[in-house]
């Protein structure tokens, strides 16, 4: 497939498109604007392959959008691009607002146009897929059922709210002008490749260097956690598979409570690099809440396993132990990062912006 995949230097952006170019040998073009989260360290073993490109460009801009679609012609549209930190939308919502809403407008218009000037099979066969959160559907108590597609929305975030806004612009567009739109919610993503400054990675890394291990209130509230690339199989599965105007929730059937989640990661690290000074749960340090905290996420993912046949191929415990051993491994990719020396946009490796 020809796939234009938008945020393809972010954290799941990236593993996505490493599957398509590289296992399923799919032409990809990235459009990426590169902010603080987009690396194209992530894709390197993607650049210089048959049919993979890279734009630098942003989603909002209507005119480079324009331009993208009619150079690459895409057969589908992946759009992963994001504002993604929960954190940084209550600091600040005016990125989140603009990229995820106004550029999910600008995206889904260029698509449109795109679109209707396809001649009937390539129209009938084109799919534009919208990849959102399991955060817009609220916040669940103990013994709720767990998040199903039919769920209403409750976005409780200046992240989640613009995410749920988008997923209801990619819906109305398959309502209103037929634009073959399908929405998948997933759960939150770990694995290799994630920014420092999400709690995973952040635990992991504090934990190899000694550092207080920060954990928001009492540590009880429940993710379902889903190892990324999981996800991109579910992805490039729903993009090939699904109806337009259908809805995927994506989950690992891994809930776990924060303090559960930072002692697998000391209790494996242990194992895996014993540390003189002693066990690593000594480094849990409580801190004052997040204002509006979901309490608990869960998702239902019963129906993407019964109609495409996808379920998760790693277990939590096996899938911190691949993203534990890749951050061992691969201190050239996060320790620049973590220090704040490196800035996605003035990367040495790549130094010409735009296509290549
Ligand atoms: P990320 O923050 O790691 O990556 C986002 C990417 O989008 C970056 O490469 C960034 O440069 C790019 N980007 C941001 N603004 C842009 C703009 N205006 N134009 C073009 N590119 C832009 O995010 P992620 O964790 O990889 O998440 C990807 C998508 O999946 C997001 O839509 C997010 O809402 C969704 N999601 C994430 C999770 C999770 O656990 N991380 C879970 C479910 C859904």
């Amino acid at each position: 497939m020809r796939i234009l995949v938008t945020g393809g230097a972010g954290f799941i952006g990236s593993a996505l498109v490493r599957h398509l170019v590289l296992e399923l040998g799919d032409e990809v073009l990235v459009v990426d604007k590169l902010t603080y989260a987009g690396d194209r360290r992530s894709i390197r073993d993607c650049e210089g392959k048959p049919g993979f490109a890279f734009l630098e460009a942003d989603i909002a801009d209507a005119e480079a959008m324009r331009g993208a679609f009619a150079d690459f012609r895409p057969q589908a549209v992946m759009h992963l691009a994001a504002e993604s930190h929960v954190d940084r939308s209550i600091a600040g919502a005016a990125p989140f607002v603009q990229t995820n809403v106004v550029g999910t407008f600008t995206l889904l218009e260029a698509a449109r146009a795109h679109w209707s000037a396809l001649p009937p099979a390539e129209k009938e066969a084109f799919r534009f897929l919208h990849v959102s959160t399991d955060e817009v559907y609220g916040s669940l108590g103990p013994n709720d059922p767990a998040f199903s597609e039919t769920t209403p929305y409750d976005p409780r975030s200046p992240y989640s709210a613009t995410k749920a806004a988008s997923d209801h612009l990619a819906r109305a567009w398959h309502e209103t002008y037929g634009l073959p739109t399908i929405v998948t919610n997933c759960s939150n993503n770990y694995g290799p490749y994630h920014f420092p400054e999400k709690l995973i990675p952040l635990i992991i890394l504090n934990a190899l260097e000694g550092r207080p291990l920060p954990v928001y209130g009492d540590g009880g509230n429940v993710r379902d956690w889903l190892f990324v690339e999981d996800h991109a199989r579910a992805l490039a599965l729903v993009v090939r598979e699904a109806r337009p105007g259908e809805t995927y929730n994506i989950g690992g059937k891994a809930e776990k409570r924060n303090l559960e989640v930072v002692e697998t990661i000391c209790d494996r690290l242990d194992a895996l690099r014993p540390d003189a000074a002693g066990p690593r749960r000594r480094l849990i340090t409580f801190v004052t809440d997040r204002p509006g905290h979901d309490r608990r996420y869960a998702i239902d993912p019963v129906k993407i396993g019964r109609d495409l046949g996808w379920s998760p191929l790693e277990t939590f415990e096996s899938g911190i132990d691949r993203t534990l051993r890749w951050y061992l491994d691969n201190e050239w990719w996060w320790r620049p990062l973590r220090e704040g020396r490196y800035d996605g946009q003035r990367l040495g490796l790549l130094p010409e912006a735009g296509r290549s």
